[in-house]
């Protein structure tokens, strides 16, 4: 072991920056490394390659820390070490007013809860490292056909790491993006290109920009982002051609840039990407989705993230040279939960961020424990909580957490990613895994495909739309085809008859009686068909209609006595009576469903539905947040279903609160005029518990 002690002389002590520059200085070494605030003499060390351990040592102006390494490269290791620390870690400018306060702080939109604090890395900027040049074949055609099966390689093996981690959905992206790899159009192309005296590495991003300008100029979302995906498949092929590839972080490294591939996401060593900052992106874009379920907090849609990192990077990054790269030296710290993102951090932030860390962890603990008993408030009113799902794999892991059944079966999701429609026979038996999986107690409210809007299927062949959100979307596919609805609601009638349940089903994007009317009628002639045929087919469908749309709103009354059940889309009604686009993140102020207009349209709804004696359950996003659960439920809402990772903390909100309190909390958010004055009057009460 080699070790040595140093007084530390910068104004701050070890605050961020600095600490940051040890961290990535220690990470490039081998020897485990370790560091220890021989003042403050508690004789623990902490990991020099661990910033949150560098700072938890707490070492300020004036205290003696001791390094020590242990490896092969131990020397050089302490010697470096013992160098920079002396040199001040780049900390130039010294401890001026302000020090403690961030660089900078962007707000963006949370996607994917959590916090970290970590050196910033610039997949985008930070470039590329030398990986061995590719074997040496003197036929361009061949190099260019080896590279692209070198690159299906690699994504396929990407895929089958998030296949292990249960991530099949984002896993089948990667895999999708093999078979583009060695598609002939592009590797065809790229091989012509060739022929024709260019350089193969640019022949093969030229062949895939043709490629994804195809797509593009489909003018089709779907295929938009498919040609993301070709351009990010031309781009792996170009650098094995190059025999390089995407630096990775040496260090666990927060990313910033203005998107990422999924497939990079994939990429990065376990353990070595602990956050994403987008400038661009939503949480609803396939690498927030992916993060999200691997653990990783990510905040999207950061506007003026890019300047301001760049600003923390050349400044501090001046100071180290280009050892450690353009952005040595600036810290970033996330939170995923509200948006927040703070360049070069200041200690008061840090020790902030540290003790919300910590009760959240709490507070998770907490909630988890709740999980075996039903919701309900805590003067016992029960709340069923029910989960969100895309596919009958989602089943398990809702039950895990305690789901009560499914209040939002997402069946679309079975017609993406394919080629043709699945078949009634297809979609009969991912009815019915999914109704078997809960039960005959447990109900699983299949929602009829909300096909349009942002959700196209190219393969239906539906005419584009100029404003899809507003257009012949989900029932009102069936005024004119009534084929596609048939066909669901025949495999669902013959699911039920299997699985010996009684269905559920709902419709998305009712606006009118004659929606709701129609609705009825495909369900009769369906079931018509399955009893001629002879099938097992129950007696009656439990037949639902979303309320999304601000007119199905307004006739909420006349709509009850159609249906068996309402089901509130807070996401589109947010939408519709906002008329701010859910994907358009320059909106985002635009989109808090705990707006009061929003939040007194649900009052009407649930006033209609009393009329009639329905129950009324809400299913968007507003439901799987605390603070929106507690208003819904103060508003008359009998139900909520979310996504399965949102249960724990509803459960334990509403376990924290008496109807009473809600019913006051409901009166006070219906008399205010905006959504932040909602938020913060429900943080009274979850910020309780
Ligand atoms: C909604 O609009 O709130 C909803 C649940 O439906 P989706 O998000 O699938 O449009
Ligand atoms: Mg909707």
């Amino acid at each position: 072991m080699t070790s040595v002690e140093i007084e530390i002389r910068n104004e701050s002590g070890l605050h961020a920056r600095p600490a940051a520059v040890l961290v990535r200085a220690a990470a490039g070494f081998r020897s485990q490394i370790g560091l220890e605030n021989a003042t403050a003499g508690n004789g623990r060390a902490v990991d020099a390659k661990s910033l949150v351990g560098v700072l938890a040592a707490g070492v300020e102006k004036g205290h003696r820390v001791r390094i020590w390494a242990e490896g092969d490269d131990e020397a050089e290791a302490v010697d470096a070490l013992r160098r920079l620390l002396t040199d001040g870690l780049g900390d130039e400018r010294g401890a001026g007013p302000g020090e403690d306060a961030p660089r900078s702080r962007v707000l963006g939109m949370p996607a994917a809860p959590g916090i970290a604090i970590g050196p910033i890395w610039r997949p985008d900027v930070d470039g590329t490292a030398e990986v061995g040049a590719a074997p040496s074949m003197s036929d361009s055609a061949a190099r260019i056909r080896w590279a692209a099966a070198a690159a299906a390689a690699q994504l396929h093996s990407l895929a089958e790491r998030l296949c292990e981690l249960d991530r099949i959905g984002e896993s089948e992206i990667l895999e999708a993006q093999s078979l583009m790899a060695v598609d002939p159009a592009l590797v065809d192309e790229a091989v012509r290109l060739a022929a024709g005296g260019l350089d193969s590495v640019a022949a093969v991003v030229a062949s895939a920009e043709t490629s994804a300008r195809t797509l593009a100029a489909l003018d089709d979302d779907l295929l938009a982002a498919r040609a993301a995906d070709v351009r990010d498949v031309g781009a792996r092929v170009a650098r094995i051609l190059a025999g390089t590839a995407i630096a990775m972080p040496v260090a666990p490294s927060i990313a910033v840039a203005p998107d990422l591939a999924p497939s990079l996401v994939a990429e990065v060593p376990p353990g070595l990407l602990i956050g994403v900052v987008l400038a661009g992106g939503s949480p609803t874009a396939h690498v927030a989705i992916l993060a999200r379920s691997l653990g990783i907090p990510v905040v999207v849609a950061a506007a003026g993230l890019l300047g301001a990192a760049e600003g923390a990077g050349s400044d501090a990054g001046s100071a180290t040279g280009s050892i450690y790269g353009p952005a040595a030296g600036s810290v970033i710290a996330i939170d995923g939960e509200t948006g927040e993102v703070l360049i070069d951090p200041g200690a008061d932030d840090l020790a902030r961020l540290a003790g919300l860390g910590a009760a959240r962890a709490a507070r998770d603990r907490r909630a988890a424990a709740l999980r075996g008993r039903p919701a309900a408030t805590r003067d016992g009113q029960r709340v069923p909580l029910l989960a969100n799902i895309r596919s009958p794999d989602d089943a398990p892991r809702a039950i895990a957490v305690g789901a009560e059944g499914v209040g939002l079966f997402r069946t679309e999701f079975l017609f993406l990613r394919r080629q043709s429609a699945p078949t009634e026979a297809e979609q009969m038996a991912a009815y019915r895994r999914a109704m078997e999986a809960f039960g005959p107690d447990r109900p699983v409210v299949i929602r009829l495909a909300d096909i349009g809007g942002d959700k196209e299927i190219p393969y239906l062949g539906l005419p584009h739309e100029p404003n899809p959100f507003l257009g012949v979307r989900a029932i009102r596919l069936a005024h004119g085809s009534r084929e596609l609805l048939l066909t669901q609601l025949r495999a669902i009638w013959r699911a039920a008859g299997l699985a010996g349940v009684t269905p559920h089903v709902m419709a998305a994007m009712v606006s009118t009686i004659a929606d709701a009317r129609l609705l009825l009628e495909l369900r009769d002639e369906a079931r018509a068909t399955v009893v001629a045929a002879g099938d097992p087919c129950p007696d009656r469908m439990f037949t639902g209609l979303m309320i999304e749309v601000p007119s199905a709103a307004i006739l909420a009354p006349e709509l009850a006595r159609l249906a068996d059940f309402f089901s509130i889309g807070t996401n589109d009604l947010t939408q519709y009576v906002l008329a701010a686009d859910r994907g358009n993140p320059s909106l985002a102020r635009l989109q808090d469903a705990l707006h009061p207009a929003v939040l007194r349209t649900i009052a009407s709804v649930v006033a209609g539905a009393d009329g009639a004696g329905i129950p009324v359950a809400a299913c968007g996003e507003l439901a799987g947040d605390p603070a929106g659960a507690l208003v819904l439920v103060g508003l008359g809402v009998d139900e909520l279903s979310a996504e399965a990772a949102s249960l724990d903390g509803i459960r334990a909100a509403l376990a924290g609160v008496t109807s009473d309190e809600l019913q006051r909390l409901a009166i006070r958010a219906l008399a205010a005029t905006d959504a932040e004055t909602v938020r913060a009057m429900a943080a009274e009460l979850t910020g309780r518990g």
